[in-house]
């Protein structure tokens, strides 16, 4: 002891730094040893020949490659940067594009935000150093709006091709567009399945190159019935899995955030009840709206004896690729965004997922040895019910928002625009409806003065035209608030399995008459006057980490609002003007209460029910306005809020006609009905 302390200052310096420094070393070698291990590779200096001597070039190779994180690199020091243009590369998620991005920065030894950096809706994480630059397709759309040539890029990368989102398709034909008269821009085309062919034809024959995948078997089985509740199924598998079978992580393919929480709930509680007769089991969640430090910790190598269990939404189907996972299961759904055009109605549902998608999911399974993949489906319905392919997004949801986005750009005749496959024309005018009824559209179908502004949000169209309403109604402060409490909507309340009660009554104490949008302005505003305390959101289950992302998106929103020059102001007074400013929004979505006390969309008389979880649920307002429609068991309206019939001929005159506004329940149906049908 003494003697240490005796030590000569330099001496100790040494002691202390040396081991720091073999770490440092050892990573890097790490880093090094992982980058040439990838199947790419060994085409490295192939793949920058071929994009010098193409300006588009079509890239397929298995998921894992490492397509997404080492192509920028490759052509990075290739020197397609010393121009001081940007490399720029696209994701269809965001937690892709961050967690890519913080992959590559590691990788390249620099800060996360310098060099390489990410920028995704309402967080741009970029400097004036970046070279490197991730995003998420939305946000490549949204620059257009500022720089229509991409000017600042040399390499543009639309990669995850085959995702097929929205957004993707449509820089599709916006990219095409440019290329053509920008020939020093390279675009490159990377997805990891079979659409190459098409992509290529569609980029007027580009060249197609393949990187040769490595995979290992892996063997498929399948349940012998179909599985009642398939989140149990899962936790049962995990169990078994890790009960009989050799050690190798489990990648398991859930829906959503609620369905991932229940699952490592009920996992955590077993495990937990078995005791000290299993190996450890660590139990890793991800989805979109979990904090970084959270997804950063899937990559992490598993301590040597435990499990890895990583409870994944479709992400790690193709955007993300966690190493050694050697068992995957797959109950064969995921969350789709489902548009009707004939009722105009759109809703959030869990529907099964397609041939195409459970053959990428069980591959996850092959990547590093041979793998086994369980279906919680049987192998008839594997056979006779699933889809061959999901179809593109472009023809399944409301293209309310990219219409908007497209006219902004002065894309006109959208009919002609050249999509890779066109949205079923219905849609479209639906659509363009749509946008006419917000007052975004002219009666030529061209943009106007609201519309410009309403283009200005990386928001819907509805939310765009509420938040711009607020400026009418003075009380821009609250529907600012309430825009950015609808954003992050799914993740504020906390409900921990063990305290129900207690987080239910925490829950019941923001309650607002006058509906849940309201409710969630008090969350916000008490949080705000805790001076956002941590202990605050304890106290009252609210999720913390929520909170902060609805502050931060909040500020956005204030910026952007004094972008289009609507001042900040309170109206403390009247919720009705708040719920009017509301509505000038979304009057698309309103029910009425019909006898029997279920609720009715007013233009298509559709059924729907509000969500449990509303501060309405037992009020039974005779209108409501619903925020999102969600289908479990039936459709559920999720935010809702009380309004009355006469607002809607305020803010849309040219969509209700006072006739369909008439209140059904004060007319005394059935006798009247009987009546008249006697005497006539
Ligand atoms: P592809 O785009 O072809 O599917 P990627 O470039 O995404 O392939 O992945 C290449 C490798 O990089 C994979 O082994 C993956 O596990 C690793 N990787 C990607 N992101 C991260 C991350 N955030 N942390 C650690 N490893 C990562
Ligand atoms: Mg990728």
């Amino acid at each position: 002891f003494i003697q240490a302390l005796q030590l000569p200052q330099d001496e100790r310096d040494k002691e202390q730094k040396a081991p720091e420094l073999t770490e440092v070393q050892k990573k890097k070698l790490d880093i090094e040893e992982t980058k040439k291990s990838l199947p790419i590779f060994p085409f490295k200096e192939d793949i920058i020949a071929a994009v010098r001597e193409h300006q588009i070039l079509i890239i397929e190779g298995e998921t894992g490659s490492g397509k997404t994180t080492q192509i920028p690199q490759y052509l990075h020091e290739a020197g397609f940067t010393n121009d001081g243009k940007k490399i720029g590369c696209t994701q269809p998620r965001r937690v892709a594009a961050m967690s890519v991005a913080a992959r590559v920065a590691q990788e390249m030894g620099v800060k996360l935000g310098n060099e390489v950096g990410y920028s995704i809706r309402f967080e741009d994480c970029t400097s004036e150093r970046t070279i490197i630059k991730y995003m998420t397709d939305g946000t490549l759309h949204r620059e257009f709006l500022s720089e229509p040539d991409l000017q600042t890029y040399s390499v543009m990368m639309i990669d995850e091709a085959h995702e097929r989102t929205l957004h993707t398709d449509i820089l599709f034909g916006l990219v095409k567009d440019i290329a053509r008269f920008r020939p020093d821009l390279k675009l490159l085309i990377s997805s990891a399945t079979l659409d190459a062919q098409k992509f290529s034809e569609f980029f007027d024959e580009a060249p197609i190159y393949r990187i040769p995948g490595r995979r290992f078997p892996v063997d498929i089985y399948y349940t012998r019935a179909p599985e009642a509740d398939y989140v149990d199924a899962c936790v049962v598998s995990v169990l078994q899995i890790h009960a009989t079978q050799p050690l190798g992580d489990i990648l398991v393919f859930l829906t959503g955030q609620d369905e991932i929480e229940t699952c490592q709930e009920l996992l955590q509680d077993r495990v937990r009840r078995l005791g000290s007769k299993l190996k450890e089991l660590l139990i890793l969640p991800v989805y979109a709206n979990l904090p970084s430090d959270m997804q950063a910790k899937i990559f992490m190598p598993t301590p040597p004896g435990a499990r890895k269990v990583v409870l994944a939404t479709n992400i790690a189907e193709t955007s993300l690729t966690i190493d050694n996972i050697i068992y995957v299961i797959d109950p064969g759904f995921a969350k789709q965004n489902h548009f009707n055009s004939r009722t105009g109605m759109e809703s959030l549902m869990v529907v099964p997922i397609s041939k195409a998608s459970a053959n990428q999911r069980a591959g996850r399974a092959g990547r590093v040895a041979p793998g086994k993949c369980f279906r919680l489906y049987t192998a008839w319905s594997y056979k006779h019910e699933l889809e061959d392919n999901t179809i593109p997004e472009i023809q399944r949801i409301n293209l309310g928002n990219a219409v908007l986005m497209l006219k902004a750009l002065g894309i006109n005749d959208l009919v002609h625009f050249d999509f890779l496959d066109p949205p079923p024309h219905e849609t479209l005018v639906l659509a363009l409806e749509q946008l006419y009824a917000l007052g975004a559209l002219n009666h030529h179908g061209e943009l106007t003065k609201l519309g410009r502004r309403m283009a200005e949000f990386p928001v819907d169209p509805m939310m765009a035209k509420m938040l711009l309403a607020s400026e009418k109604y003075k009380c821009s402060e609250e529907i600012v608030t309430i825009g950015a409490m609808l954003s992050v909507n799914s993740a504020i309340f906390y409900r921990p399995k063990d305290k129900i009660i207690h987080a239910d009554t925490a829950r019941k104490n923001f309650n607002h008459i006058g509906g849940d949008h309201l409710s969630l302005l008090n969350v916000y505003n008490q949080w705000r006057d805790s001076d956002h305390s941590t202990q605050w959101c304890y106290e009252n289950f609210i999720q913390y980490r929520s909170m902060k992302r609805a502050r931060d998106v909040r500020e956005q929103l204030v910026g952007l609002m004094q972008r289009v020059e609507i001042d900040m102001v309170t109206n403390v007074s009247e919720t009705a003007d708040i719920r009017k400013a509301i509505t000038a929004g979304y009057f698309y979505h309103i029910a009425r209460l019909s006898k029997g006390g279920s609720y009715k969309t007013v233009k298509h008389n559709q059924s729907v029910t509000i969500h449990p979880n509303s501060a309405l649920f037992e009020e039974l307002p005779r209108w409501l306005l619903y925020h999102e429609l969600v289908f479990t068991t039936k459709e559920f309206m999720r935010q809702v809020i009380e309004i009355e019939s006469k607002w809607l001929l305020e803010v849309a005159p040219h969509y209700y006609k006072p006739k369909e506004l008439e209140d059904s329940t004060n007319k005394k149906m059935p006798k009247t009905i009987g009546r008249s049908q006697m005497t006539e």
